[in-house]
């Protein structure tokens, strides 16, 4: 009996096994059919349309150098192994000069301080924008001068690494902070894929990081905590390249105002600028007219036939260079 109840089981197995294996084979067939769609759908993407172009080594300063750039292999944000060019940098540009960013008097002209950005637009911090802070911000206690007029302003590294660390030192509220850029000794590695990969989708911000990279060897930063600063009563302009320094990655852009090595286009385009960290070009927010592209996507990008998928970097009141990434990134480190 119980070897016939055995059988009619093992017999009733049989056909629930060529099912699996009929529906595996289906969900297989399925699963060829979507793959083959979603390749279908990539290449109907307006990246995949457009040229690929790699990037070219040869567009870098090669004084803002560490070491001469090299090729080698590397994982990208996708998982996906690649080769990226290997920039070594110590983040200061010989182009430009570097500053001022805090002036000294409430008296100071703007050619005595830098930029500071507030509600979309760009402001000289002179004397008088610091006198009136507290106007400006509607908040009596910023007040970072003193009754003869002197403006309180970082004047070491241990006050910068003080005055800029998250939680402020309470003897540093109402000063303005400037970190000059012999504080910073590291180099910056940036590796960045010879060829960009698109990605489905974008990189948004809080897996993005650092932008991309100026051809001097100077790092395009995320958006400057602006309100986290004003909210410990300091002020850490920008110079007027949109430029500043921390202790942690030494002089960053969070604005591009025309002061970094720039690519002339030989057809009206806005000239270059840089890299992002997937390889695709930036450049500049106008073109040589003064317009700027109509046809940007959210993360201020397009693609035409000369220069494939690239960005357009956002006007530097802003606080911001691009939104988001359309290829695998490259990686960053300070090392
Ligand atoms: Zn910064
Ligand atoms: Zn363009």
């Amino acid at each position: 009996m119980s070897s016939v109840v055995h059988k009619s089981r093992k017999l009733s197995l049989q056909p629930n096994m060529k099912m699996k294996k009929l529906t595996l084979a289906i969900l297989g067939i399925l699963g060829l059919l979507l793959f083959q769609n979603c390749d279908n759908m990539e290449d109907s993407d307006p990246i995949s349309q457009g040229k690929i172009i790699d990037v070219d080594p040869s567009f870098f300063i090669t004084t803002g150098l560490t070491a001469p750039i090299t090729t080698v292999p590397c994982t990208l944000s996708n998982g996906k192994s690649s080769t990226c060019y290997k920039i070594v940098t110590n983040s200061i540009p010989d182009e430009h000069q570097l500053g001022p960013w805090c002036p000294a008097t409430i008296t100071d002209g703007k050619e005595k301080g830098g930029l500071w950005f507030e509600g979309g637009k760009i402001y000289d911090v002179d004397g008088a924008f610091v006198k009136n802070m507290g106007t400006f911000y509607s908040n009596s206690k910023l007040l970072m001068y003193k009754e003869d007029g002197t403006i309180n302003v970082t004047k070491s590294q241990a006050a910068c690494q003080a005055a800029a660390r998250p939680n402020v030192d309470p003897q540093y509220q109402n000063f303005c902070v400037e970190c000059q850029p012999s504080y910073f000794t590291g180099t910056l590695s940036f590796l960045i894929p010879v060829t960009p990969v698109q990605i489905s989708g974008t990189t948004t911000d809080n897996r993005m990081g650092v932008r991309g990279v100026a051809f001097n060897g100077v790092h395009f930063d995320p958006p400057a905590p602006t309100d986290a600063i004003l909210g410990s009563f300091t002020l850490a302009p920008m110079d007027d390249c949109g430029g500043h320094v921390n202790l942690a990655s030494g002089y960053h852009y969070h604005a591009a105002t025309g002061c970094s090595k720039e690519i002339a286009q030989t057809d009206g385009h806005a000239p270059m600028i840089g890299y992002a960290m997937d390889g695709f070009g930036i450049f500049a927010r106008l073109d040589p007219t003064g317009a700027e592209p109509l046809n940007l996507d959210t993360c201020r990008g397009h693609s035409d036939e000369v220069r494939g998928y690239h960005y357009h970097v956002a006007p530097p009141g802003d606080n911001n260079l691009i939104n988001c990434l359309k290829g695998a990134q490259g990686s960053f480190s300070v090392i």
